[in-house]
């Protein structure tokens, strides 16, 4: 059954940023409020947008994005080895 159309894409998303996210996050290089380099093994905050901000800048917001008002959570490091994401076995 087709329903109404469930995913709305947020306002500040186009498709290809949402094609994206299915590859994973994006990375962002830089913090959106002072400009500071952040690499992908750096301290960063994000949204669930991926708006990104620096850790002093994300405190000093007080971890709420002002760009969509959403939870600023810390971004999960990268480091620029090889992608391992294996599981344990429980
Ligand atoms: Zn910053
Ligand atoms: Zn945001």
């Amino acid at each position: 059954m087709a329903g109404e159309a469930g995913n709305r894409l947020p306002w500040h998303m186009t498709v290809s940023e949402t094609a994206r996210m299915r590859n994973g996050l994006e990375m962002r290089v830089r913090c959106e409020s002072c400009d500071a380099g952040l690499k992908p093994a750096d301290t960063a905050f994000i949204c669930s947008y991926e708006c990104t901000f620096c850790s002093a800048c994300a405190r000093s917001l007080d971890e709420t994005c002002p760009n969509c008002g959403g939870e600023l959570v810390p971004r999960p490091r990268r480091s620029d080895a090889t992608v391992d994401c294996e599981v344990e076995p429980a």
